[in-house]
């Protein structure tokens, strides 16, 4: 058995949801189906899940959303027309939709949640119903009668280890199931959402929970490109990656899947197949344990497998002389901010010098004056300086841990591009370099690696 998923751009519209329902159609393994919400349409489209967020704070500033609430019928409303299901389908999601408003108004965060979870869910309901009016044996799932738990945090709720065994029992199940993707529920019932992107999560869940074979996430790519196709027009196209190259991609930008969203079929060992909705033919792009590596299938790729950047970030630079001797420094500094709820991505360090990487939306101006004092007065440190506007460039590949003159190479391209490189960080398991650059040496940074790894073995 499989699980699908569907992102937003593959149920868009009526014409989308018919490409997905004969793709699944097409292969009887595929049984387990998860939708997203409806995406955009056309690059100026607005996704559903936006419209139902402008709902939920239109009701909650005006107890009234009369406008909003109309808007995303109208999206299903097309839907349904198109797809020639009644409207009383309709009719059914508008009701659902009301009723999501009268939740408890003093609870922003669970009124939040509840109505976006309505985008996935009557997707879902329509998707089945779809499968049915075709003639096939299909049903909608609720993800509570399934036993999709989750922790009670609202917008980025974690799933809870007894769900495995309760969606286990949908391999029982006969027909083609189609599952809402982005939510689930509290043990007390109240309806939760994962991040943005959550629907990843949902699939990765389900097919872990039931065993599957192949984990298929069709999306509006053909593939994972080896570097953002924005930065480098038209990059090689990859068509294989281990999860942990994926992770790594993944987390620094490479949004073709939910970066979290790895993590249950990791730990199951399923693997995972990214493919194109618009051109389901293509073999897309397949992500594997490490040892299921097909040595063989991409003979042009070098030990670099792709290159990722993301920014925002800022760097605290801290130095004080023979901090290497003083015991517990680090303790001490990673307490200061963890009493101020800063999460970190990097340490880069020297004998007398640690830089602490945070993501910069964190460090706002009072934070960052108390951290600061903090650091200065408690660590007596020499010098400490906060630098902003850092983009990450990383370079990930399974095959960098035996290759020698890696970063070498990677420097040199850098120095020739006349990118300063504000630090470097690996990893111990030597799968991926991180360079610390001015975000406004990104793109620079990204072509010259791009042309160092990749241009010379394009075909
Ligand atoms: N619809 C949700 C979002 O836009 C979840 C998803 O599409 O995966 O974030």
């Amino acid at each position: 058995m499989k699980v699908a998923k569907f992102g937003g751009s593959s149920v868009a519209n009526a014409e989308q949801i018919k490409k997905v329902c004969s793709i699944i159609t097409a292969d009887p393994e595929r049984r387990l189906v998860v939708v997203s919400a409806p995406g955009k349409r056309d690059a100026g489209d607005i996704k559903v899940t936006d419209l139902l967020i402008d709902c939920a704070q239109q009701y909650l500033k005006n107890k009234s959303a009369r406008k909003e609430l109309d808007a995303v019928v109208l999206r299903y409303a097309d839907i349904a027309k198109d797809l020639g299901l009644s409207d009383e389908i309709v009719e059914i999601i508008r009701t659902d939709l009301e009723k999501r408003l009268e939740a408890d108004i003093n609870n922003p965060d669970k009124l939040m949640d509840t109505l976006k979870a309505a985008g996935e869910d009557n997707c879902a309901k329509l998707v089945a119903e779809y499968l049915c009016k075709l003639g096939f044996k299909a049903q909608y799932i609720n993800p509570k009668d399934a036993g999709l738990l989750l922790s009670s945090e609202y917008g980025n709720a974690q799933v809870l280890s007894e769900s495995y065994d309760n969606l286990r029992s949908l391999r029982d199940q006969e027909g083609i199931m189609v599952f809402p993707g982005f939510f689930g529920y509290t043990k007390e019932g109240e309806v939760v959402t994962f991040p943005r992107g959550g629907s990843d999560i949902t699939g990765s869940i389900l097919a872990a929970a039931i065993d599957a074979e192949l984990y298929e996430n069709f999306t509006d790519v053909d593939s994972v490109f080896v570097a953002n196709p924005n930065i480098i027009p038209n990059p090689q196209a990859i068509s294989q990656l281990t999860f942990r190259e994926m992770r790594e991609l993944a987390y620094a930008g490479f949004t073709v899947l939910q970066s979290e969203s790895l993590s249950p079929v990791f730990r199951a060992g399923i693997p995972v197949c990214i493919k194109n909705t618009n051109n389901s033919s293509a073999p897309g792009t397949m992500i594997v344990p490490t040892n299921m590596l097909d040595e063989t299938s991409d003979p042009d790729i070098g030990p670099v497998a792709g290159i990722a950047s993301d920014d925002g970030f800022c760097s605290i630079n801290v130095s004080k002389f023979l901090m290497n001797r003083e015991i517990g420094f680090g303790r001490k500094l990673f307490n200061i901010l963890e009493d101020e709820d800063l999460s970190y991505e990097h340490t880069p360090s020297g004998i007398d010098n640690i830089s602490v990487i945070l993501d910069q939306k964190q460090l706002t101006p009072d934070i960052e004056k108390r951290v600061i004092d903090r650091i200065t007065n408690e660590l007596k440190v020499d010098d400490i300086a906060v630098e902003r506007n850092l983009a990450l460039i990383i370079i990930v590949g399974e095959g960098m841990n035996h290759t020698i003159g890696i970063a070498a190479r990677a420097t040199t391209a850098l120095a020739n591009a006349k990118v300063n490189i504000e630090m470097i960080n690996q990893g111990s398991s030597e799968i991926s370099m991180m360079f610390g650059v001015k975000s406004d040496d990104t793109i620079n940074a990204v072509r010259a690696l791009y042309n160092e790894f990749f241009k010379a073995t394009t075909k």
